[in-house]
C-alpha cells in the first residue's frame, strides 16, 4: 500500500519536475507562475494538469488550441513514479526516514539534470550547486563526508582531465561540476560503480544510434543524461550491483 502512495506521489512530483525543466529554460519563476500551454499560453486548469490521465484524456493535445503535448511529460511522470516506488520498495517498506527522503530528492535532481542535458546539452549551475550542497548535508548527516569528498575529487578530477584533454569535446565543464555532486552523494565505492555504469550506458546508446544510422562516431551525446540514468539505478540497486560485481571478479 505504501508503495502505491509513494508511486502516486512520484507522479505528482514528476509533473512538477516537467514544469521545473520547462521553466529553467524559459526563465519563468518555478514557484509563482501558473502553468500555461506552451503554444496558446492559455492558463491550464487543474483538470489539465493531472499526471498521465490528462495526457490520455486529451490524447496528447492542448484542450484549448489542440497543440500537441510532448511525450516528455508522461514519460517523466512515469519515470519519477517508478523510481520513487522502486526506491521505497528497496528500503524494505520501512517508515519514511531521512535516508529515503534524501534519496527521493536526489532522484529529482538527477531527472532534472538528465533531461535538461538531453534537451539542451547543458548542466545549469543553479541546479547542480544546490544538489551538491544537499549532497554535503547528507554526508555530514550520515558521517561519511570524507568518503564523499574523496569521491567528489576523484570523479570530478577524472572528468576534468577529459575536459581539458579534449578541449570540451568529450565532456562539458558542467559534467565536471556534476561529478562533484555524484561523488559526494555516492562515495568512492558506489561512485566508481556509478561512473562505470554511466560510461557503459553511454557507449551502448552510442553504438545503437550508430547502428541505426542516427549518429556517427564523434557525434555529440549528452553525457550528463547517461550519468543521471546510472545515478538513479545505483541509488536504487547500488549495493546489489556492487556485491554482484565483486563476486564476479572473485573478491566477495
Ligand atoms: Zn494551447
Amino acid at each position: 500500500m505504501i508503495i502505491v502512495i509513494v508511486a502516486i506521489f512520484g507522479l505528482i512530483i514528476g509533473s512538477f519536475l516537467n514544469a521545473v525543466i520547462y521553466r529553467l529554460h524559459s526563465g519563468q519563476s518555478i514557484v509563482s507562475d501558473r502553468s500555461r500551454c506552451i503554444y496558446c499560453h492559455h492558463e491550464l486548469a487543474a483538470k489539465d494538469l493531472i499526471p498521465i490521465f490528462s495526457f490520455i484524456w486529451l490524447r496528447g493535445r492542448c484542450r484549448y488550441c489542440q497543440g500537441s503535448i510532448s511525450w516528455q511529460y508522461p514519460i517523466i511522470e512515469l519515470t519519477t513514479a517508478l523510481s520513487f516506488a522502486l526506491l521505497a520498495y528497496n528500503y524494505n517498506l520501512q517508515p519514511i526516514n531521512y535516508n529515503l527522503f534524501f534519496a527521493l530528492v536526489f532522484i529529482c535532481f538527477l531527472i532534472v539534470i538528465g533531461v535538461f542535458d538531453f534537451k539542451h546539452f547543458l548542466i545549469l549551475d543553479k541546479v547542480v550547486y544546490p544538489a551538491l550542497l544537499l549532497g554535503v548535508v547528507w554526508q555530514v548527516f550520515f558521517g561519511k563526508i570524507l568518503d564523499g569528498l574523496l569521491a567528489a575529487l576523484i570523479i570530478a578530477g577524472f572528468f576534468a582531465v577529459q575536459y581539458f584533454i579534449s578541449k570540451g569535446r568529450w565532456i562539458g565543464f558542467g559534467d565536471v561540476k556534476f561529478g562533484l555532486f555524484l561523488g559526494m552523494v555516492f562515495g568512492v565505492k558506489l561512485g566508481l560503480v556509478m561512473v562505470l555504469l554511466g560510461y557503459f550506458i553511454g557507449a551502448l546508446t552510442g553504438l545503437i544510434l550508430i547502428f541505426l544510422g542516427k549518429k556517427h562516431l564523434g557525434s555529440k551525446l549528452p553525457f550528463g543524461s547517461f550519468l543521471s540514468i546510472s545515478g538513479i539505478i545505483v541509488l536504487i540497486w547500488g549495493e546489489r550491483i556492487l556485491n554482484w560485481y565483486l563476486g564476479l571478479i572473485g573478491i566477495n
